[in-house]
């Protein structure tokens, strides 16, 4: 098996605002800082949650949301190109106020309560997310 060596670029620690969409956020901060690739870290709390399962048979997405507080036992993603574009890909286990646990693909429509975050940047060639057939995903290309 192949894989691609980076470099590792700059570090940011950051908080998201209250009451902000969580995608919207890390989107606009990758591409105010303009980092093409990275990996994302958080944790924290959300007040509403906008999630996704990906039906693999049927090759689409079934949206759920969940309207209620909830903790963000952990959150990473990570970010590549799309279009052209700063785009992130994020999933997150969230917990309720008993403890149990769910999660998912992030949606936009998750609302920040309040989520600290580590984005770690990758130079070099920024990976390009492509349609891929077998899977019916927009997936890297040219990672093997
Ligand atoms: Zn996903």
């Amino acid at each position: 098996m192949q894989a691609h060596v980076f470099e590792t670029g700059r570090e940011f620690l950051l908080r998201l605002p209250t009451g902000s969409d969580l995608v919207t956020s890390l989107t606009d901060f990758a591409k105010h800082h303009g980092v093409q690739a990275g990996w994302i870290n958080y944790l924290g709390a959300i007040s509403h949650a906008s999630l996704r399962y990906y039906n693999q048979d049927e090759q689409r997405y079934e949206d759920f949301e969940i309207a209620q507080h909830l903790e963000v036992l952990a959150g990473i993603g990570n970010i590549s190109l799309l279009d052209g574009e700063p785009f992130i890909h994020t999933h997150m286990a969230l917990a309720d106020r008993d403890g149990k646990a769910i999660g998912g693909h992030v949606n936009s429509g998750t609302i920040v309560f309040a989520i600290e975050v580590r984005v770690e940047e990758i130079l070099g060639d920024p990976p390009e997310r492509l349609f891929d057939e077998i899977t019916g995903l927009s997936l890297w290309g040219g990672v093997p």
